[in-house]
């Protein structure tokens, strides 16, 4: 990517934040995973729960320094239930709940792109949805999927909720690229840009 490119790109994130686009915003980040459950592992070893944590935590820095209340399901290696996640975003009825995953499949490394999934019958979550998988289409120029899918975090959240696969930690380049602190913050930037744009849009 180009790094005028990405300047741009900043600026835009910038200005949303300090219009106060989520001031007030209670926005829940659920890290996928965690504790006996490692998730998905890339091909050396990488394990997924680690990198969404990683991923969740950095978000939530960025967020709370643009004006949002941000609960995360878990801020270590440790197990949570799925019911006790989505208890969180219901109970502190959630402008947002992001759930944080990375994708893996077998026998494909070259299959590598961003997923983000709805279920909601409201089109909110589809919006939230949308919104997010074009700023991680922008970020990372790369075609990604939306979904409907009935995971059961997303079936049961009472409040607009999104399943959001950043890439494919089963792909060789991408296991690398992912052990590299910055571009965790890349991912959390883009990820940051599309809940930004959502609210944005609600005003
Ligand atoms: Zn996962």
């Amino acid at each position: 990517m180009k790094k005028s490119f990405v300047f741009v790109l900043i600026l835009a994130i910038v200005e949303m934040a300090m219009a106060g686009v989520l001031s007030g915003k209670l926005i829940v980040l659920d890290p996928g995973h965690g504790g006996i459950d490692d998730g998905a592992i890339g091909p050396t070893g990488l394990k997924e729960k680690t990198i969404n944590l990683e991923l969740a935590l950095s978000l939530c820095k960025i967020l709370q320094t643009q004006g949002a209340s941000v609960l995360l399901t878990r801020r270590t290696d440790e197990t949570v239930s799925l019911s006790a996640r989505i208890a969180l975003a219901n109970e502190k009825h959630a402008a947002l709940f992001v759930c944080i995953h990375h994708n893996s499949i077998q026998n494909a490394p070259e299959v590598d792109r961003p997923q983000v999934y709805y279920w909601s019958a409201t089109d909110t979550s589809k919006r939230a949805a949308r919104f997010i998988l074009d700023s991680l289409e922008r970020f990372f120029t790369v075609k990604g999927n939306l979904l409907r899918n009935d995971f059961k975090v997303l079936k049961l959240a009472e409040v607009p909720a999104v399943l959001v696969e950043m890439s494919f930690i089963s792909s060789p380049k991408r296991e690398k690229w992912l052990r590299d602190p910055f571009n965790i913050w890349r991912e959390a930037l883009a990820l940051d840009d599309g809940i930004l744009r959502y609210f944005d849009h609600l005003k």
